[in-house]
């Protein structure tokens, strides 16, 4: 009940104009604020028409609600996910369910439309965040993308084989592809909820932005490793790091926030990640000479930022912009000192720093600083087909927004200690250059026997493109020379490859 109430808050002062959204929500310490934020700005949207559904089934009386809760709770009854709260006013609500559907569906019939969205003002409509991909992560811990993509094409999918371009992700209804450059990503059209079904309440899916995905995927440690994930919570990127480890080695995973680590812990057991140590703790306030994190080689940082990538937080409203100049600059300085005091950490190789910020302030600027500050870190390229780079001059870094990337807002960039560089043996595996890392062609589930007139993506999945995915060699992304082996791996597969073509 906490969210309604607390969403009710601020739908209030927001329509009083008592301050800008994205600011009252942020300063209302609420431990989701992704779930407060999205549920607020979707009322918001349809606060007119929740406020005629309201009025005309008199629903005020007889539950004793104040409008701003009325119409957060009519909201997630009839348009959102359904109630997430229990007792008394649950039972209200679903007292008045059947009036209030049938007073929606009235609605529609008025106004000649189908859909709840069409009831919708022109200027509401357009939320990019409505159009983007349900992006769908194979939990590979729990099974393997070849027999997530059988069990729902046996569900009713159709499964039209890997993408070739971000053009493939224009999907009807049930259709699905496998993303482009991340081999454990599914991609079905916006708006396919799979908030009901079997894979995702076993954990053997996780529903999550593509873009979110990166950062662990970059990273890439190695099963056995000892990886630390600085700003944890609530733990989808954790599940990805653990996913890659294979659940071995040592994965700790930091937060200051308690609640959200109950919910992570929850998300972590669902997903059964088991390599795992999870502290209530400030990232800062850890000792990088402490003896456990002696053989810590990787770090993750996601640290808390503005959150202005994401569509559903956006607020285009003229807030304070002095307020949100200096929200800005202690955001970026609290990210500098997180990965100033990651780079302390001994045996450290890699970090990799995310935001799901598109300011400037908290990604490129932060990361320039750092640099200049330790300067026995450097800049790994990532993925040079990747089609959004960092702004100049870091275009080792990606970013990524719902125009160019078909995603929320999101910027990531790979830091590693120069002085390792020359231990070739000891380089991870690396999703930027690596080919042996990229999901082996024939692995990729065959869309080819279910043929789909007209459809988007090549029937062929071991197509040239697949090769497009193998990316930069070693010595163009860090300056390495690549070892023997992997010279002989890597022809090796170009060969196979051009079979395949
Ligand atoms: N990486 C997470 C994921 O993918 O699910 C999201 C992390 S969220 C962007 C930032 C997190 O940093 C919040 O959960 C916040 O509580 C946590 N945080 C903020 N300051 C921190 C600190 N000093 N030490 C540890 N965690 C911190």
């Amino acid at each position: 009940m906490a969210l309604y109430i607390k969403a009710a808050e601020i739908l209030e002062k927001a329509e009083m104009k008592q301050g800008a959204l994205k600011t009252l929500v942020y300063d209302s310490k609420f431990s989701n604020i992704k779930q407060l934020f999205a549920l607020v700005c979707e009322t918001q949207k349809f606060s007119s028409i929740l406020q005629e559904i309201i009025e005309s089934t008199k629903l005020l009386k007889p539950t004793k609600l104040k409008m701003p809760l009325a119409k957060v709770l009519v909201y997630d009854l009839l348009i959102g996910q359904g109630l997430k709260c229990g007792g008394t006013w649950k039972a209200k609500m679903m007292k008045h369910r059947a009036r209030l559907q049938a007073e929606l569906a009235r609605m529609k019939v008025r106004r000649k439309v189908s859909r709840n969205e069409d009831l919708l003002p022109a200027s509401a409509k357009q939320n990019p965040g409505d159009q983007l991909p349900r992006y769908v992560r194979v939990n590979t811990l729990k099974t393997t993308v070849e027999d997530a993509v059988d069990y729902l094409k046996r569900d009713g999918f159709s499964y039209l084989g890997q993408a070739v371009k971000l053009d493939n992700f224009t999907l009807k209804n049930k259709q699905f592809v496998i993303d482009l450059h991340l081999p454990e990503l599914l991609v079905f059209s916006p708006k396919t909820d799979f908030h009901d079904h079997f894979l995702y309440k076993a954990g053997h899916i996780i529903l999550q932005d593509k873009a979110s995905c990166l950062p662990a995927y970059l990273l890439n440690p190695p099963p056995g490793s000892h990886v630390i994930d600085a700003c944890a919570a609530p733990g989808n990127k954790t599940s990805h790091l653990a996913a890659i480890m294979k659940n071995r080695g040592k994965l700790f995973a930091f937060d200051l926030d308690g609640k959200r680590l109950a919910t992570m812990s929850t998300l972590l057991l669902r997903a059964g990640v088991t390599c795992h140590q999870l502290a209530n703790q400030d990232f800062l306030k850890v000792d990088p000479d402490g003896s456990q994190y002696k053989d810590v080689e990787y770090i993750l940082l996601d640290p808390s930022c503005s959150g202005s990538g994401m569509v559903c937080l956006r607020d285009n409203s003229a807030a304070n912009q002095e307020e949100e100049k200096a929200r800005l600059a202690s955001l970026a300085s609290f990210q500098l000192r997180c990965l100033n005091h990651g780079l302390r950490f001994p045996r450290l190789k890699r970090l990799v720093y995310s935001t799901c910020s598109i300011h400037s302030q908290e990604n490129e600027e932060v990361i320039a600083a750092c640099l200049q500050q330790n300067p026995n870190f450097r800049l790994v390229p990532l993925l040079p087909q990747w089609p959004e780079r960092g702004l100049e001059p870091l275009p080792q870094c990606l970013r990524a927004s719902t125009s160019k990337t078909l995603t929320h807002g999101f910027f990531v960039a790979l830091l590693e200690k120069v002085s390792d560089t020359s231990n070739i043996k000891e380089k991870p595996a690396d999703p930027v250059s690596d080919v042996e890392n990229v999901l082996p062609a024939a692995k990729i589930p065959d869309a080819a026997a279910e043929e789909k007139p007209g459809s988007a993506v090549e029937e062929n999945p071991e197509s040239s493109d697949a090769e497009e995915m193998v990316t930069l060699p070693a010595e163009d992304t860090n300056g390495d020379a690549p070892s023997k082996k992997r010279r002989r791996k890597r022809k090796k597969k170009k060969k196979n490859l051009s079979k395949a073509e």
